[in-house]
């Protein structure tokens, strides 16, 4: 059987390994060979490469992977399905599945224990916790080249979002401050088994080698981000003032007013490296 399988090779592979998709474990099997093809093109995999797949269901994009990386594993949480991938992707000889839920795993060791280098992560993400793995795996920092995942089209836009759009937030945020991220196709339902309620799309999320911005803590510029988004209707003065515990108000207006922020601004509004200067003023006059 070619890499990869069809919409009638996957139902009878559900049929004949008894597999009933399950929804809380956002289950939908991708079967389009175009679309499995063009994730596996966006990653620019190459035969040295070590590949991450998180969830892979019965293997289909497994199998795409294993035919062009040096090496794949593959992280799935469901019990059920290790029989078809048994069947499906272990006697292609590069894969190695393990059965555990990525976002328990602990990241260090998972590559301590499987990866030499640096390592590109392709994945048809469940839905219902695309943010926490991206989030996981951009923060805590194991050595990645790129991630290309299929995710809720609503989530692709957020990921990539410019400043002043609606969907720009602390999703925004928090993917181009590790990432330069850009979507590489719109999918529709129909390609899954069964199809989600939703539209999807491929995101490409490039890391460099070097970090993209350099802000003295963190923690602080992710405290003020959230509390700007947190009320979004009211102008970053007020919306800090609320949600930024650590400076009053004086003191936040003084802050912004020193980056070159107006005040009255809206959190939306502001550029990533605007957030970074803030945090750093604020990091400063705090005393940490
Ligand atoms: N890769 C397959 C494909 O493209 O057809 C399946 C993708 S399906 C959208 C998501 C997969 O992630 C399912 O196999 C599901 O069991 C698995 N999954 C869900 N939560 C997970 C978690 N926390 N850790 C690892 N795998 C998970």
């Amino acid at each position: 059987m070619s890499n990869g399988y069809t919409y009638s090779q996957t139902r009878e592979l559900m049929r004949q390994f008894q597999i009933k998709p399950s929804k809380g474990l956002g289950q939908n099997f991708l079967t389009d060979k175009n679309i499995l093809g063009r994730m596996v093109d966006a990653a620019e995999i190459e035969k040295e490469d070590e590949v991450l797949e998180i969830g892979p269901g019965i293997g289909t994009l497994t199998r795409q992977l294993a035919a062009r990386a040096g090496k794949v594993v593959a992280v799935e949480i469901d019990k059920r399905l290790l029989p078809v991938l048994e069947y499906t992707v272990e006697p292609l000889g590069n894969v190695k599945v393990i059965n555990g839920d990525i976002l328990s795993l602990d990241l260090k060791t998972l590559w301590r224990d499987c990866f030499a280098g640096k390592v590109k992560v392709v994945a048809n993400l469940p839905y219902y916790v695309t943010s926490p793995i991206v989030m996981k795996l951009l923060e805590e920092g194991p050595p990645l080249q790129r991630i290309v995942i299929m995710v809720q089209r609503e989530v692709a836009q957020r990921m990539s979002a410019c400043p002043g759009r609606k969907d720009y937030g602390a999703l925004s945020i928090a993917v181009q401050y590790h990432s330069q991220p850009s979507i590489v196709a719109v999918v529709p339902p129909t390609v899954f088994i069964p199809p989600p309620k939703v539209n999807s799309a491929i995101v490409r999320l490039d890391i460099g080698n070097s970090k993209r911005y350099a802000v003295k803590d963190e923690r602080l510029l992710f405290q003020l981000v959230r509390a700007a988004f947190g009320q979004r209707r009211k102008t970053l003065l007020n919306a800090l003032s609320g949600g930024f515990t650590q400076l009053d108000r004086q003191g936040l207006n003084e802050s912004l007013t020193y980056c070159g922020i107006d005040p009255g601004r809206r959190g939306e509004t502001l550029s990533i490296q605007e957030f970074c200067c803030l945090a750093d003023y604020i990091y400063e006059k705090i005393g940490n």
